[in-house]
């Protein structure tokens, strides 16, 4: 999952990014609005970070204008406390939630995480198919009762890959959810990544299916 933070305090925007990359995701900031905006609708979010009060373009502008561009990632508005005003015509504009600072990283990550679950049918944190399971929250991976253990990206392209379980997922969707914007993309990172993926669930479980499908010319499975 990746997610833009468009937040003007240096401080602040390096402490969220540094705690969301502990926990999986794959990060961008933008300390401007002008730059939050450029990114915002250039880029594929699956969730945007939005400080109220930004020089140049505030958040209320930007959120404004994502949705008048038909852009719906979930967007989690930031406020100052007594900001409540702002907090009412965030949501009116079409954020999806706030936080008012100061604020906990845990009461943070709470709400990223119900804001990139919301698309998914179920509130379920652990995602599921065949006899795989991930759970998002413990970071637990299973085949049948057999731990696997992976590494950030592995687990993030695994979570991707069964969110949208039954499509098929280029590439170049993939890098853009689970890697982010600074990061070095070689032509076959994507490949190198499915290949280690699939060592460490499909290879070792012989006589059971192969979970992770390649279709040819188009990209990638799950399901
Ligand atoms: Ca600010």
């Amino acid at each position: 999952m990746r997610i833009l933070i468009v937040e003007d305090e240096h401080r602040i925007a390096n402490s969220i990014k540094k705690g969301l990359e502990q926990e999986h995701f794959a990060v961008d900031v933008a300390y401007s609005g002008s730059d939050g905006w450029d990114l915002a609708e250039g880029e594929e979010y699956d969730l945007i970070i939005l400080d109220l009060m930004l020089p140049g373009m505030d958040g209320l502008e930007i959120c404004r204008k994502l949705r008048r561009a038909g852009i719906n990632t979930p967007v989690l508005m930031l406020t100052a406390k007594g900001q409540v005003q702002d907090r009412v015509t965030g949501l009116d504009t079409g954020a999806d939630d706030y936080v008012t600072k100061p604020f906990a990283f845990e009461e943070l990550l709470a709400r990223v995480r119900a804001l990139t679950r919301r698309p998914k049918v179920t509130l379920d944190p652990v995602l599921t198919t065949d006899d795989l399971s991930l759970d998002t929250k413990s970071y637990e991976v299973k085949r049948g009762i057999h731990l696997i253990k992976l590494t950030a990206k592995e687990f993030s392209l695994l979570e991707y890959l069964l969110r949208n379980s039954g499509n098929i997922l280029t590439k170049e969707q993939i890098i853009s959810h689970v890697w982010n914007y600074d990061a070095d993309i070689l032509p076959n990172t994507v490949e190198v990544n499915i290949r280690n993926l699939r060592n460490k669930i499909d290879r070792p479980f012989k006589g059971k299916k192969a979970l992770i499908a390649t279709v040819r010319g188009f990209g990638y499975k799950v399901g």
